[in-house]
């Protein structure tokens, strides 16, 4: 990507971020050169295959959706999940994978889960680490119990 300004080839990325359908990501670069900014946008195909083995293009929204069920009666609002749901897709995006499993979409969904809200959180580890028996969830509230204690 030419400088628009001055032709220089080169320019490094300021900010990235991703359109609220996912589908863009929209890069601030600054021109190495003459040091003036300009923005690009690139699309980039994220497919998630289900578990019975269907592909449907990454959505933000279904995110949110399965993240809300886990939040249901906890003090958390449109804006948290949002902002969960943003971090996750940052997440997957950063690995540079064009197509995942949905249970990744899960696992990245877990540390930004964690700290937005412990009982959401334990709620949607169950499901995502499949937790089988009161000792899993023994373990992940002792796991939540060491994390306090060394802030
Ligand atoms: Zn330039």
């Amino acid at each position: 990507m030419h400088c628009p300004f001055c032709r220089n080839p080169d320019s490094r990325v300021v900010d990235s971020r991703t359109s609220d359908d996912g589908l863009q990501i929209r890069r601030r670069r600054q021109c190495t050169v003459c040091g003036r900014r300009f923005s690009t946008s690139e699309s980039a195909s994220l497919q998630v295959v289900k578990r019975s083995g269907v592909m449907e293009p990454f959505s933000r929204e279904k995110v949110i959706e399965g993240v809300r069920k886990a939040c249901q009666g906890r003090p958390v609002t449109d804006a948290d999940l949002a902002q969960v749901a943003q971090v996750a897709e940052e997440t997957i995006r950063a690995t540079g994978a064009s197509q995942i499993q949905a249970n990744e979409v899960g696992l990245a969904v877990l540390p930004p889960l964690r700290q937005l809200d412990e009982v959401a959180y334990l709620r949607f580890a169950s499901v995502y680490q499949g937790f089988e028996s009161l000792e899993d969830f023994e373990a992940a509230i002792a796991d939540l119990r060491s994390d306090k204690e060394l802030r």
